[in-house]
């Protein structure tokens, strides 16, 4: 069986560096918010190319953390819409109303999967205040059209970062596109921790010492509370794991597109449709996703011939009891890609044979 993903082999490749951070930790006496975290919040932004980094507890933490934050700075208010995309995964979308204001959902470009700048247009009001761009499966959105939007009506704009992890548009990195942005280091994102854990990156000064009080308690000097915060902190051993993680990250995306260079030049079956890519740089192929009419057929197919798949994602966020009240919405870009998509395996150490084995397995179905 050729698993979907196998993170036990990912972390097993780096079993030395990740030992030795352990055991640093063990001997430092250090558990919560001292010098892994500070080398770690340095190295990501250094990585990243902005001024700031903020470890924080989870990816989800991070976005809630951003919007707070910049209610804290008054440029938003409870209330205010923020444009998200219809199809992302679950998180973009409960940060906007966990952090108070309203999730408005707009739909994808059915081939890239991400935000449809053109829609974004047709959702602008006096209510929007912020974009949040989603960089799903590891495709940066299309950043220079939506910043030239948020420019012209003045509304901020965030990245959710979760999936792309170190890809590329006109040199800069993902993280470094907008006005903050959220990254996840869930264990099977493709910079992963050993258990929960996330960031925030930013060039603003303020808006990243607000989040580094807002993260602890709303305190930066020990029992002096600012503001009404929350326990949200990346903690040593998760900082320390990471460290080595991003110094393999490039090489294991360059491993990823690899992969998918092969799966696009491979794959003819023209009853799958493939993902496009048209700037190599800016995807980090966190999943390979395709498109299938007959999605089950495949996916059963697949699995009788010993290739694991996943759906992302089966049922989209205006059809989920969570949002019931979103159920009216007619999305049918959204509804066609939750009915269509399989993600077939993609990850670093995935064996040469291994591909060629997905690849004779789609192109018999
Ligand atoms: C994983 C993910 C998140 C949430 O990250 P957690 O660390 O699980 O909280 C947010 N957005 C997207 C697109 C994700 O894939």
């Amino acid at each position: 069986m050729i698993p979907f993903l196998n993170l036990k082999e990912i972390n097993l490749a780096h079993k030395e560096e990740l030992t030795q951070a352990f055991e640093r930790v063990l001997n430092s006496g250090y558990f919560i918010m001292g010098p892994e975290l500070e080398a770690f919040e340095r190295e990501f932004a250094e990585y990243c190319g902005t001024k700031h980094c903020i470890g924080v507890a989870n990816g989800l933490d991070a976005l809630v953390l951003i919007l707070e934050a910049y209610k804290h700075l008054g440029r938003l208010k409870n209330g205010d819409e923020v444009l998200v995309p219809a199809n992302t995964y679950i998180a973009s979308i409960l940060a906007i109303s966990l952090a108070g204001l309203k999730p408005v959902l707009v739909e994808p470009n059915i081939k890239t999967f991400n935000i449809d700048p053109s829609e974004v247009k047709k959702h602008l009001n006096k209510n929007v205040r912020a974009i949040m761009a989603v960089h799903l499966y590891g495709q940066l959105a299309d950043m220079t059209s939506l910043q030239e939007i948020a420019q012209e009506h003045g509304l901020l704009i965030f990245e959710d970062s979760a999936q792309s992890h170190g890809a590329i548009l006109n040199g800069r990195r993902c993280g470094n596109l907008s006005d903050a942005s959220g990254f996840s280091f869930y264990p099977g994102k493709n910079l992963g921790a050993l258990g929960d854990a996330g960031a925030v990156t930013t060039n603003h000064d303020e808006l990243a010492s607000v989040i580094k009080t807002l993260r602890n308690y709303g305190s930066q000097e020990k029992y002096v509370n600012r503001y009404k915060g929350v326990n949200s902190r990346l903690d040593e051993l998760q900082a320390a794991l990471l460290r080595p993680k991003l110094r393999h990250l490039d090489t294991e995306t360059e491993a990823r597109r690899r992969i998918a260079e092969k799966y696009l030049k491979e794959i003819k079956n023209p009853r799958i449709h493939l993902p496009e890519c048209p700037d190599r740089e800016a995807h980090a192929w966190h999943l390979f996703v395709v498109l299938a009419d007959d999605r089950a057929g495949l996916q059963s197919f697949l699995k009788e011939r010993g290739v694991g798949t996943l759906i992302h994602y089966p049922i989209p966020p205006h059809k989920q009891e969570a949002y019931k009240e979103f159920a009216h919405l007619n999305l049918p870009i959204t509804e066609k890609i939750h009915r269509e998509v399989l993600s077939i395996p993609i990850y670093p150490t995935m064996a040469e044979k291994d591909v060629s084995q997905v690849i004779d397995a789609l192109n018999s179905f």
